[in-house]
């Protein structure tokens, strides 16, 4: 399943992250899903509580932020709303997702470095 493979990859970093501070635990994850990443935040739940079973990221729970989707103009940056036609007035160029609304980003690490 895609959020298996994404939450692999997450536990690899923060894995690689730990080990780059020395830190023997990690208390906290957070982690943002933009509305378009395409992933379930449910499922991205549980494949975690499924998979840090045995690794550095055991203890700790995962907080989840939704990042809701925003339009912007590539040209003059002016924020489309969400129903609203996805073009720009002004320069008549199709809106693109604003950072953030398509992305999956590890936010902070909360570990233990004795
Ligand atoms: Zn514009």
């Amino acid at each position: 399943m895609h959020e298996y493979s994404l939450i692999q990859s997450l536990v690899t970093r923060v894995e690689a992250e730990a080990a780059a501070r020395r830190a023997t635990v990690v208390h906290r994850l957070v982690v943002s899903i933009g509305e378009l990443a395409g992933v379930d935040p449910e499922l991205f739940q549980t494949a975690y509580d499924t998979f840090r079973a045995g690794t550095i990221c055991e203890k700790a729970p995962l907080e989840l932020r939704r990042v809701p989707a925003r339009w912007a103009c590539p040209s003059c940056g002016k924020e489309i709303g969400k129903g609203e036609v996805l073009t720009c007035e002004g320069c008549a160029l199709p809106a693109r997702v604003a950072p953030g609304g398509d992305e999956i980003l590890l936010e902070t690490i909360e570990m233990e470095v004795p």
